[in-house]
């Protein structure tokens, strides 16, 4: 079933592979047609990861960036759409010499050969292949097909993992494994037998319920792994190996098991168990509604970077949603504002919410609150401070008002283009890129001693952070913005396109037009982050 786990589940497995020295990969298989998660609502996807190499794609890639601590590239996520684009591609290509292209086993080859491509690359061991869907949908089915013939072409080097959900209703208060007996049959019909389960639930599964699950998807007891509700994700790879996993795995291979290397995971999941301190944390954004639940998915990594951040200075962080819609209304409300030690505006698209994120921006600015602008708050704080501290009553975006006099932020050029030309999917300014850092502010601070984030190059220190906008700081602008206080430290060298804003006379008030959480690593926290929560918590 989707939304029960498996990106953290493969992640885990993952994890606990690498910790005992083998080289992995991960794979991300999404059903749907669209080609990548750029075009798609948050509401149906929840947050779109962006690449180094500068894919849309869905947030499992994040998980497997997180845990593995490697980056992964475009090869290693594939959808339904992309799949047929390519074998389309292909054929229009004369390069199935003629020959009927079916949908099997053309299809199938087709993800064979990415999944191979992407191992090869990755130089790995182990490649794990998380297949999204349900099992049983028409949707996936050709991916399971791909499945069935790797492991018939190579049974020594293929296993299956079957991820159910064991729910205890609550009138009831007994955990039930139909639908994971129906699960497994239902995986079967597809000529899969799972060869490991691993049972998601809220409680552990018992003894009893594990040999009942043994005989009727035909599996041995020991290769049936309990997977409980746990407060942190990263416990789950040290939870699976409480159930021996990697030993059942190398030995499903034939491999002799390594010695395990979770020393410091271990010490960061007992900090996030026993934190030292709390820190009060504020994300200001709007809300995703789908029916009558909100969804807060769409920010997941610059929840796990607010984490990785806390958890280096053995502190948890007690993060709040703010809806600014609020603020729009009832300005007053602002107030609440100084109970956090920090606040944060993340990305986002459209005018929704935005008066409100400014007021934000604007309450954090003159009370001297810890922010931190991502994306789009960069681009809002920009226009606050244009609105309020230069005088241009009407800066914006031309995103948000396509008539402003003053475009302190307006689209770049070659976006203009694609828009006119109506091509939307994938065309933003997308992944890594370069940033020049100058010596004077607090992404020096940061950066300087973090290498596994920047270099110097030719005396300059330089970053490379991960993008998707179409929109960016209007340079007319520039020289009259900075007279009046506010301070550009990063610069896109190609482009001369504002990377980093600052300002004077604040404790700690930074925005970056890039995506920093994207980078951050469990046990390689972000430099801005941790610069953000190191002012926070004092
Ligand atoms: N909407 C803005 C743009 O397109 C910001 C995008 C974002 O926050 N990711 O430039």
């Amino acid at each position: 079933m989707s939304g029960v786990g498996k990106g953290v589940a493969t992640s885990s497995i993952g994890k606990i592979l690498q910790s005992r020295g083998f080289r992995v990969t991960a794979l991300k298989i999404d059903p749907y047609i669209n080609v990548d998660a750029g075009t798609m609502n948050p509401i149906e996807h929840g947050e779109v990861f962006v690449t180094e190499d500068g894919d849309e794609c869905d947030q499992d890639i994040g998980n497997y960036e997180r845990f593995l601590n490697i980056n992964i590239y475009k090869d290693n996520y594939l959808t339904t759409g992309r799949v047929y684009e390519a074998v389309i591609r292909k054929e229009r290509n004369l390069e199935y010499g003629g020959r009927c292209v079916e949908v099997v086993p053309d299809i199938p080859n087709e993800v064979i050969s990415r999944i191979k491509t992407a191992a090869k690359k990755a130089k790995a061991d182990f490649v794990l292949v998380e297949i999204g869907g349900t099992v049983g949908e028409y949707q996936n089915l050709l991916f399971l097909e791909a499945g069935r013939m790797m492991k018939l072409a190579k049974p020594k080097d293929v296993i299956f993992v079957l991820l159910s959900y064991a729910p205890i209703p609550s009138k009831l208060g007994e955990m039930k494994t139909k639908p994971t007996q129906w699960a497994a049959r239902t995986l079967n019909s597809s000529g899969i037998q799972p060869d490991i389960l691993l049972v998601r639930s809220e409680r552990p599964m018992d003894e009893l319920r594990k040999r009942k699950l043994s005989v009727f998807c035909n599996m041995r007891p020991e290769d049936i792994i309990s997977a409980p509700d746990i407060e942190s994700i990263y416990e789950i790879p040290l939870n699976f190996e409480k159930g021996k996993l990697s030993n059942i795995i190398l030995k499903k291979f034939g491999l002799k098991l390594k010695k395990e290397n979770l020393i410091d995971w271990k010490k960061m999941v007992s900090v996030i168990k026993n934190p030292k301190r709390k820190i009060k944390i504020a994300i200001a954004g709007k809300y995703f509604r789908s029916g009558k639940f909100t969804l807060m998915d769409s920010y997941i990594s610059v929840i796990e970077a607010i984490k990785h951040a806390a958890y280096s200075f053995n502190a948890a962080p007690e993060i709040t949603w703010i809806d600014t819609e609020k603020y729009e209304k009832t300005p007053k409300k602002l107030k609440a504002l100084k109970n956090f030690d920090a606040v944060i505006v993340p990305g986002g698209f459209g005018s929704r919410g935005v008066e409100g994120k400014i007021r934000v921006i604007e309450y954090c600015r003159k009370n001297k609150i810890p922010f931190l602008g991502l994306c789009y708050g960069m681009q809002l704080a920009v226009i606050e401070f244009a609105r309020h501290v230069c005088g241009l009553k009407d800066a914006n975006s031309t995103e948000i008002n396509p008539k402003t006099k003053n475009p302190v932020i307006d689209i770049m050029t070659e976006q203009k283009e694609k828009i006119k030309e109506k091509k939307y999917g994938g065309t933003m300014r997308l992944g890594a890129y370069a940033c020049e850092i100058k010596t004077n502010g607090i992404a020096y601070k940061a950066y300087r001693n973090s290498k596994n984030f920047s270099r110097l190059a030719g005396g300059n220190l330089i970053i490379f952070e991960r993008h998707r906008h179409r929109y960016e700081f209007n340079n007319k602008y520039k020289e009259l913005l900075e007279k009046k206080g506010l301070k550009i430290t990063g610069i896109n060298p190609e482009l001369n396109l504002v990377e980093i804003i600052e300002i004077k006379n604040h404790p700690f008030f930074i925005a970056v037009q890039f995506h920093p959480e994207f980078k951050s690593r469990p046990l390689f926290p972000h430099p801005l982050f941790r610069e953000l929560i190191k002012v926070a918590l004092k």
